[in-house]
């Protein structure tokens, strides 16, 4: 393999720095090595590779003018694609939405822009970043570079794949239930999910606005850290970012040594939960506490209420967002059904014909559990249930500094597995969605394998407290 695949961000900054290698020698080997990789894993929904090249060449000029090089300047990065580059489709996998283009950028990619990131293209996902395999998708699923039968995870699957098979040195993704981290830990990199208001939404397709972060997906500890601190930040667009910073630690940890890492009983025996999976999430953490990391048990006694709270809370979130698709304002429509153009039949027929089975599905849960008689019973219900998660999180953390859970329950699955099993596909979710229902930072890192497929070890850390996995995550990779 060429050795510019190998790269990560911070070791192709330093050759880029040195003139030892170019962007454009970066990003053509990437191109080159995409075209034949993605017939098999088919992660991207849309390339750029021509905007790509051009984008190289400029920032050629840029270092031989000798104009200070920022971390991310000429590294190709893929997007998924629920997020908005101006000019560019952006489909979020939907037929609704499959010959719409954005109209301005994500603060994200304007940030990533101001960077001077090289953008590779859009990358598959499940339609509106609904399900955990990427085969919601409605185009085509993607592939699991590590094992092409099987799933790369979702929803955030091309992401993860295409950073997975070197097709780009980091990708962008969404989570709102673990759709960065789940599909992280299948392909085998490293995802990171910052604390809810840490990254602007600005411009990523609203799934469920108070759940939905965007994150990277990277090699290694090093470089989603490097990804962050170039994306994070408060935006006037999007009034639930804030300030980062707000940090509540009461000490600066810089090592494993000494730092009280808590394991949560019941993130260990839940139901579906593959022995050999623990076992290997287990010697990590033994590995951990060789080192002189202090394991201490806790007790997240609502976990097993996060998944039924998820399910009402995210739907009913959705089928409001997903309001706006409606024939009209954007894509898909079909206007002239029967020639007549009845408003309501042109809603009917754009959203039926526009939107996938899961989108349905979840449109009606979510109207159903918004719904006047019902709303006591099981909206209000699942936001009583969220807070005593977060209250679950706040007491835990008295005790400890990060908490340490496996990522999934089983490695990634074959290809058609739970494709027609919604139930079994949302009850994997379960080590995913506590982070979003508390708003906490949350990654996954690859932690070892079982029978060739990767593991996924999730750290949890405080509100605002990205550093801590930093820190504790590059000291992991270590061992
Ligand atoms: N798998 C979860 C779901 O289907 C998470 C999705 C996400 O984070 N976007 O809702």
């Amino acid at each position: 393999m060429n050795d510019l695949l190998t790269l990560t961000i911070a070791s192709a900054h330093k050759k880029l720095a040195t003139k030892e290698i170019s962007a454009r020698e970066l990003t053509d080997a990437h191109i080159e090595h995409s075209i034949e990789k993605d017939k098999e894993v088919c992660a991207y929904v849309n390339t750029v590779f021509d905007e790509a090249r051009a984008q190289a060449d400029a920032i050629d000029e840029k270092i031989q003018f000798g104009d200070e090089l920022s971390a991310l300047a000429g590294i190709p990065v893929a997007i998924k694609d629920n997020i908005l580059i101006k000019g560019h489709k952006a489909t979020a996998a939907s037929k609704i939405l499959k010959d719409y283009s954005a109209p301005y950028d994500a603060t994200v990619i304007k940030k990533l822009k101001a960077h001077d990131a090289i953008f590779m293209g859009k990358t598959n996902m499940d339609e509106f970043a609904m399900g955990s395999s990427t085969e919601n998708s409605a185009f085509f699923p993607t592939k699991n570079p590590r094992d092409l039968s099987r799933v790369p995870g979702g929803s955030s699957g091309g992401s993860a794949a295409a950073v997975a098979s070197n097709q780009a040195m980091y990708a962008l993704g969404s989570d709102t239930g673990g759709s960065i981290r789940q599909p992280a830990a299948f392909c085998g990199v490293v995802g990171l999910k910052p604390t809810y208001g840490a990254v602007s939404r600005y411009g990523v397709m609203a799934m469920a606005s108070s759940l939905d972060q965007i994150g990277p997906l990277t090699k290694t500890v090093e470089d989603a850290e490097l990804v962050f601190r170039a994306i994070a930040g408060q935006d006037a667009y999007d009034a639930t970012s804030a300030v980062s910073g707000k940090a509540t630690a009461k000490k600066v940890l810089r090592s494993l040594t000494g730092a009280r890492i808590g394991v949560p009983k019941e993130y260990f025996s839940v139901e579906g939960m593959d022995a050999e999976v623990r076992t290997t999430v287990e010697q990590a953490i033994q590995k951990m506490e060789r080192v002189g990391a202090q394991i201490v048990e806790i007790s997240l006694p609502h976990t097993a209420h996060a998944v039924p709270a998820y399910y009402i809370i995210m739907p009913a979130e959705v089928s409001s967002n997903l309001a706006r698709y409606d024939g009209i304002k954007y894509g898909y429509s079909v206007y002239d059904a029967n020639g007549d153009g009845v408003l309501e039949e042109v809603y009917r027929r754009s959203r039926s014909e526009g939107f996938g089975k899961e989108v349905k599905r979840r449109i009606m849960l979510g109207t159903y559990v918004l719904s006047a008689g019902y709303y006591d019973a099981h909206y209000k219900k699942a936001q009583q249930i969220r807070t005593k998660i977060k209250d679950d999180f706040v007491r835990a953390f008295e005790k400890v500094d990060m908490i340490v859970t496996p990522t999934t329950p089983t490695t990634a699955f074959r290809i058609g597995e739970k494709k027609d099993d919604p139930l079994a596909m949302y009850l994997a979710d379960i080590f995913t969605v506590p982070a979003n229902l508390a708003g906490l930072p949350a990654m996954s890192l690859p932690c070892g394998e079982v029978n060739g497929l990767p593991v996924g070890l999730q750290y949890i850390a405080p509100w605002w407290e990205e550093d801590t996995l930093f820190t504790l995550g590059k000291a992991f990779e270590q061992l």
